[in-house]
């Protein structure tokens, strides 16, 4: 029988639910986001899980999202990207995602800025570009929004208005020694808060 996920959503204890995507294929790492990738170890590395991973990709990019647009419809936030990146490939169906549950906020990061401006026209889909102290300079320059991390101990977080939220680097769920902290902190990963429902900063920016 063909593989279907049990759900299509990932379930998450910080961002609550997610679109996993694989990281092969996928992502863009900059030097750092490839040495500091939290997706490559722990469960959302587990063959069951790069098995659904793929099997999205696949989905995202064909006829018919029908099962996923009711599952989102039930969440008021949905995180874009759990795990790897977005393909120009899955455009139509997250525009077709995102117009079919307006109830729902579609939000995230991409180290493609070319997914950003195809995705950040649509109301309830908020995507950041993720940008780090190794990010090429001309992404460093996207004038939409960003966020900056994994936030070394040695970076300075550059002063842009446009950086929404910085993430400390973080292992097996602490804050590595020496990380700065910024104002702009994401506080679930300094356990000061449980998880992204209480607090949205993510994407309740204009
Ligand atoms: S800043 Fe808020 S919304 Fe963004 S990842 Fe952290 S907890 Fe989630």
């Amino acid at each position: 029988m063909a593989y279907h996920p049990t759900t299509i959503l990932s379930s998450n204890s910080k961002t609550g639910v997610s679109l996993n995507l694989p990281i092969k294929g996928h992502c863009r790492p900059t030097k750092n986001c490839a040495k500091c990738c939290y997706a490559k170890s722990g469960h959302t590395a587990l063959p069951a899980s790069q098995k659904k991973q793929a099997w999205l990709s696949r989905y995202l990019a064909g006829k018919d999202i029908t099962e996923l647009i009711h599952e989102a419809r039930l969440h008021t936030a949905v995180r874009i990207s759990g795990t790897g990146d977005l393909s120009l490939k899955h455009i139509p169906n997250m525009k077709l995602l995102a117009k079919s549950c307006p109830g729902t906020v579609f939000w995230g990061m991409t180290r493609k800025i070319e997914i950003a401006k195809a995705l950040n026209r649509i109301k309830n889909i908020k995507i950041m570009v993720s940008i780090d102290s190794s990010s090429p300079e001309e992404i460093k320059k996207y004038k939409g929004a960003l966020c900056w991390g994994p936030n070394l101990p040695q970076d300075e977080v550059p002063k842009q208005k446009n950086i929404i939220t910085v993430f400390p680097y973080h292992r097996s769920g602490r804050v590595v020694n020496n990380v700065k902290r910024h104002p702009k902190d994401c506080k679930a990963v300094l356990h000061e808060i449980p998880g992204c429902l209480s607090c949205g900063r993510c994407w309740t920016w204009k």
